[in-house]
């Protein structure tokens, strides 16, 4: 939690300086983590123009509230280190300081929110042309139905009228064949009759 919170508050080397460097009792200035917390609250919501957080951190050896930043140690510092353990060093006002990490943190928050907007608006073009695709490859499929459907009932239509034809000549053949056998029987029944006489 304070790990990912430092580098979002804090972006570059700065945070990870004053970790690495830091002695036992100046790293409990760098990373005072309520302090940078009420800073991240406060970012959410306000401007970086707009005041620093009323809680200050305090320099662990002279009790007093912090406000410069070392750049050459790269620790916060109050006004007595400024002329004591620190004399001769360059400072950076800490409400500079924080005003700059601001704009930076916000600069960065604009740049993200960017990306997550294009990366939204690619997925909604991807699922867009992703339906039409779907809707083609379904189209495709009825449109081949239909096709098939027409050619089966085209092909049961014409075995229907082979059958009816093939059937009708069969019938006038065995009808033919039945006419000739009455023709038989009867010129038969005439020979029969006349040889009795
Ligand atoms: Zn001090
Ligand atoms: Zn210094």
């Amino acid at each position: 939690m304070t790990e990912t919170f430092v580098t979002y508050l804090l972006p570059g080397l700065l945070l990870r300086k004053i970790h690495k460097q830091a002695k036992p009792a100046e790293k409990s200035l760098a990373i005072d983590t309520a302090f940078l917390q009420k800073l991240s609250r406060n970012h959410q919501f306000q401007k970086a123009s707009e005041n620093i957080p009323e809680t200050k951190s305090r320099c662990s050896e002279h009790k007093e509230e912090v406000s410069f930043m070392c750049s050459t140690c790269t620790v916060l510092v109050c006004a007595s280190c400024v002329t004591g353990n620190h004399n001769g060093h360059t400072f950076s006002k800490l409400v500079d300081v924080i005003a700059k990490l601001r704009v930076e943190n916000e600069t960065q928050i604009h740049v993200k929110t960017n990306e997550a907007n294009q990366n939204m608006k690619q997925i909604e073009d991807n699922l867009k042309s992703f339906e039409y695709g779907v809707d083609s490859v379904i189209n495709a499929i009825i449109k081949r139905k239909d096709k098939i459907k027409r050619m089966i009932d085209k092909s049961v239509a014409e075995m229907i009228t082979l059958v009816k034809n093939q059937s009708k000549k069969q019938k006038e053949k065995l009808m033919l064949m039945l006419s000739d056998s009455k023709s038989l029987l009867v010129a038969g029944q005439t020979i029969e009759k006349r040889d009795r006489n």
